[in-house]
């Protein structure tokens, strides 16, 4: 990015112990690189392993890295609104803890925001297990066709987004699933940026079919019905006290 925007980068976590020193240092990285002004914002939704220690030595370390912990675990969707909320930047990213996002990919994501609200990642090439693929291809498949909504990755890790939308968009819990479909409805561009997905090396997936279909199925109808009754009015004349 030519502009010197400051950016902060949103990860929300549970249980990513072996995950967040390498995390940080690639992405610290990437981010000296850009060189624009940066706070990274880890959000512990409640993490039961050795995570917060970890981030404690991290943050001591470093200026730029925030901590927020949560008292009990709150899901993906809380930890995102959490850090959204707390961001300070111009420009807010958002990646997974768990390294199966590249960091390297963050600056193809600023570019976009020259012309888009929005800039959603697409993982081309996916390096999750078949049934985890599989439910995700019809997740999609399914908002797709009920919702109208193109995007083809809703759930991807790495997004980049103005300020406004992060601080604007209302998040309750699973809707980070339906991030982009939402954002279109509130009026902001959305593009789709290419982006490398890792196998998980250390620590395990929190979702599964059993604690993810029922809660999908759940949020799509609640989407779809926001969508269907999603106020969309155009004002083309004001007339005040002062105009007659
Ligand atoms: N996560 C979280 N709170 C939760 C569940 C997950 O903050 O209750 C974090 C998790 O640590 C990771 C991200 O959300 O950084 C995505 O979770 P995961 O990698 O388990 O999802 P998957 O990539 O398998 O869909
Ligand atoms: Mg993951």
């Amino acid at each position: 990015m030519s502009s010197a925007k400051k950016l902060s980068v949103v990860l929300p976590l549970h249980n990513e112990e072996d995950n967040l020193e390498e995390l940080h240092s690639r992405l610290r990285a990437v981010l000296e690189d850009i060189g624009d002004p940066y706070e990274i914002i880890f959000v512990d939704d409640a993490s039961t392993d050795g995570s917060f220690e970890v981030l404690r030595d991290i943050n001591a370390n470093n200026p730029f890295v925030r901590v927020l912990h949560f008292k009990k675990n709150c899901g993906e969707s809380g930890a995102l609104a959490a850090g959204f909320s707390a961001a300070r930047g111009e420009v807010v990213v958002t990646m997974d803890a768990d390294l199966q996002s590249e960091p390297k990919d963050i600056p193809r994501l600023l570019e976009k925001l020259k012309d888009y609200d929005v800039a959603w990642g697409r993982r081309t090439k996916r390096q999750d297990d078949t049934i985890r693929k599989m439910f995700s291809w019809c997740g999609n498949f399914a908002r797709r066709l009920l919702i109208g909504d193109n995007a083809m990755d809703a759930g991807s890790p790495l997004r980049a987004m103005k300020r406004d939308v992060a601080k604007k968009i209302k998040l309750f819990k699973g809707l980070h699933r339906f991030y982009p479909t939402i954002c279109r409805m509130e009026g902001f561009s959305v593009t789709e940026v290419n982006i490398t997905h890792y196998p998980r090396i250390h620590g395990k997936s929190k979702y599964n079919i059993r604690n993810r279909l029922f809660g999908y199925i759940v949020d799509l109808l609640a989407v779809k019905w926001m969508h269907s009754r999603h106020i969309d009015y155009e004002i083309i004349e004001e007339l005040d006290e002062r105009t007659s």
